[in-house]
């Protein structure tokens, strides 16, 4: 019997997302933040085993919508933002329109649905094309559009205006990913979710510091949220994650002072990376940098040779590394083994 042949054709085709674990001294792959919060683990013995979690996520809800400015009923939670995506796609159909490149689970999981997308190319600049994003979408009528601001793999934010043209211009739902938004330096679209009933913003705990209790959520009209909520899993938020991200955003000063910190070592980073001749780093607003160079494979390996793995996103931009912003010793780690292994003698 060919186990295959029983597959849907759509995921048949597909490839697994890239999330192995491969052995090395400095980790600068998956945009993680160097600093965990551990203190926050002890939330994690007052948990009673033998019960589910709560289903709606009542507190931690309540204290995102509290520092959002929204209401909890404004927040729905996800098993990371992943999760959020996936319902997003289950709950409303495609088409699915996003720009390229970009973070890749827009359109594996609006593949495994059976959903059609819609690609749209970034310009030169990696910032949205505003004539083709408006054409494709007078075009596609896209139910929903996914925008990550600031952008994976590339770093920068889109122009607010034109982000703002295209919730303008949407029949459909328009769901800013601000996944990485807490190191960028303009402030975001929450300010914004009251005059556009059609706006989502989607965040995670993910970035900064909390990547293993996985928890993103979306904050939306009600009438979304309670759409969404229906295709949601239940108990989707397991108890351990709920308790422990509690006690971590009650120290917000905490958080607050690690993203400051790699925010500002990505600026140092980047620095240190434009004085290498072989490589062109792009400017970044999150907490990893894109960059260039003439060999993406070999200079892949040769940074794990000595002791760094970074991310070869190459089939996405040509010729591209990306690298999380590490603690600053990880960071001079990598500087010197990057400017080993791109120097002329590597
Ligand atoms: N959105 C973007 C833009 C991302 O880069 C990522 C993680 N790589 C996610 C969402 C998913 O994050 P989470 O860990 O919350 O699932």
């Amino acid at each position: 019997m060919e186990l295959k042949r029983l597959v849907k054709r759509e995921v048949a085709r597909l490839r697994a997302y890239q999330a192995t674990e491969v052995p090395c001294r400095v980790k600068l792959d998956a945009n993680e933040s160097p600093y965990g919060f551990r203190v926050a683990l002890k939330a994690a013995a007052a948990v009673r085993t033998n019960r589910y979690p709560d289903p709606e996520a009542k507190k931690l809800r309540k204290i995102l919508a509290g520092e959002l400015g929204v209401m909890p009923q404004n927040i729905l939670q996800g098993n990371g933002s992943d999760e959020i995506i996936y319902n997003l796609v289950a709950t409303y159909g495609g088409p699915v329109l996003y720009p390229v490149p970009t973070f890749s689970m827009y359109g594996i999981i609006s593949q495994i649905l059976g959903e059609k997308k819609v690609i749209v190319p970034l310009d030169r600049e990696f910032d949205l094309d505003e004539g083709k994003m408006l054409k494709a979408i007078r075009k596609s009528r896209p139910k929903i559009v996914f925008l990550s601001s600031p952008n994976n793999p590339t770093g920068n934010c889109f122009s607010s205006d034109r982000i703002l043209k295209i919730v303008e211009a949407s029949q459909g739902i328009v769901v800013v990913d601000e996944a990485y938004q807490p190191f960028a330096s303009e402030k975001g679209f929450l300010p914004l979710l009251k005059d556009y009933r059609n706006l989502v913003i989607m965040r995670t705990l993910s970035k900064i510091g909390l990547a293993a209790l996985r928890f993103g959520f979306l904050a939306a009209d009600e009438e979304i949220i309670e759409e969404v909520n229906k295709v949601r899993l239940p108990f989707n938020v397991n108890a351990l994650s709920q308790a422990v991200a509690v006690e971590a955003l009650k120290d917000r000063k905490a958080l607050r002072t690690a993203v400051v910190a790699i925010a500002a070592e990505r600026d140092r980073l980047m620095q240190a990376m434009e004085g290498i001749g072989e490589i062109t780093p792009f400017p970044s607003e999150a907490n990893f940098i894109l960059f260039r160079v003439s060999d993406p494979a070999k200079v892949h390996a040769g940074l794990l040779r000595r002791g760094v793995l970074v991310r070869n996103v190459a089939d996405a931009v040509k010729g591209c590394l990306r690298v999380t912003v590490g603690t600053p010793q990880e960071n001079r780690i990598f500087l010197h083994a990057l400017r080993s292994c791109t120097g002329k003698s590597s």
